[in-house]
């Protein structure tokens, strides 16, 4: 079956290639479930990203699929063969056609670059193995380094060789756990571009974990927001951000204020201004409307009800926090150049472009 899961790699994309039906796992009767009541499919090829913060049960999702960790509610299909079901020791990891990245890459120290990434291909024949090694490490710009110690190698280059060594076996599906949090910066940025391309251009489906909202939306198609062991919202980047279904995920995915507001025939009247009532909300109820720091503005002015309570330079904008007369605060991101000081008499101005609200309360 493992070949059938290798052929369904590029082929229909509609089609679920990973699917999670109540998935729960608890450790020990006293504490609440790490993953709960987990459902979501994944379509072959598809990236997608489980956010969330630490000990939400990234971790354990990806253990559970991987098969080292066994469900005790649900189940878990990998290209349409159950693999893991409550109470059931269900298929051995090295069946499953799963391949994982560690988040400290977990390479033998004691073999080479070519012998850890040949580890997951031992069954090929000596020939087609060495092809298939290089192939790997020429994807991952590695083969000049093949006779390397991984204590001869830098951090990225020691997160290719992983990706490599879990790509080599074309797993039908990849996992990778928080695969960037161990690099700087800079190298963090051209790593998920470069980790983007290769599971591209190989047509592999991944999920990756991570508590990084960037990362999540520069590399994954879809994003899963994980809180409490529980998906909260699985959506684009851009839905994510723009209609979050939980203030949660609103906070989570961004920085955003809430503002009491009054549903109106004329829309959602707040302190800062009056909105679309887009979600068609009833008339008379109160909600907590969402404001993001682009969507305010403000100018200088002495009869301004609002002050400027602080700036937060971040190098390529200033980032306001804005008291208003009613004790709320709102931000306001402003560019770089626009410095001004604080104690200042404001007047905001809001232009929301996706109202979000939720119920008062
Ligand atoms: P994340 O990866 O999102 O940080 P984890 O999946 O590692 O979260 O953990 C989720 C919760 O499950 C945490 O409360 C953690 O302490 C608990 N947990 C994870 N693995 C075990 C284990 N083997 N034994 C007991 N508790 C665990
Ligand atoms: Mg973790």
């Amino acid at each position: 079956w493992k070949a059938s899961l290798r052929s369904l790699r590029c082929h229909n994309r509609r089609m679920a290639l990973l699917e999670l039906t109540g998935v729960g796992r608890r450790f020990g009767a006293d504490r609440p479930p790490a993953v709960d009541g987990l459902t979501f499919s994944l379509g072959a090829g598809r990236i997608l990203a489980l956010l969330g913060p630490s000990g939400c049960g990234k971790t354990t999702t990806l253990r559970l699929i991987a098969g080292f960790e066994a469900p005790d509610e649900g189940q878990i299909a990998i290209g349409s063969r159950v693999v893991a079901r409550a109470r059931d020791a269900g298929v051995p990891p090295e069946e499953r056609s799963v391949g994982v990245v560690f988040q400290d890459y977990a390479l033998f120290p004691h073999l080479t670059v070519e012998a850890n990434v040949a580890f997951g291909v031992s069954r090929l024949p000596r020939a087609e193995r060495r092809a298939r090694v290089l192939r790997m490490l020429e994807l991952v710009g590695l083969h000049e380094l093949a006779g390397r110690y991984p204590h001869e190698l830098s951090g990225g280059q020691q997160q290719r060789v992983a990706v490599a060594r879990a790509l080599a076996p074309e797993p039908a599906l990849l996992l990778l756990d928080e695969p960037f949090s161990n690099l700087d910066a800079d190298l963090r940025a051209q790593m998920r571009d470069e980790v983007q391309k290769i599971l591209r251009a190989t047509g592999t489906t991944a999920v990756f974990v991570t508590h990084d909202q960037e990362e999540a939306f520069t590399i994954a198609d879809e994003v899963g927001v994980l809180n409490l062991g529980r998906l909260e919202q699985l959506g684009s980047p851009e839905a994510i951000y723009h209609q979050p279904a939980t203030p949660f995920v609103a906070e989570f995915v961004g920085a955003a204020d809430f503002l009491p507001g009054l549903v109106t025939l004329q829309g959602i009247v707040t302190e800062i201004g009056v909105f679309e009532n887009a979600e068609r909300r009833e008339t008379g109820e109160k909600v907590r409307v969402m404001i993001r720091p682009d969507d305010v503005t403000f100018l200088p002015d002495e009869a301004g009800e609002a002050v400027l309570l602080h700036r937060y330079f971040r190098g390529s904008e200033n980032l306001y926090c804005l008291a208003l007369p009613s004790g709320h605060r709102v931000h306001s991101s402003q560019p770089s150049s626009a410095a001004f000081a604080t104690g200042l008499r404001v007047r905001p101005e809001a232009n929301v472009l996706h109202v979000v609200t939720f119920p008062a309360g």
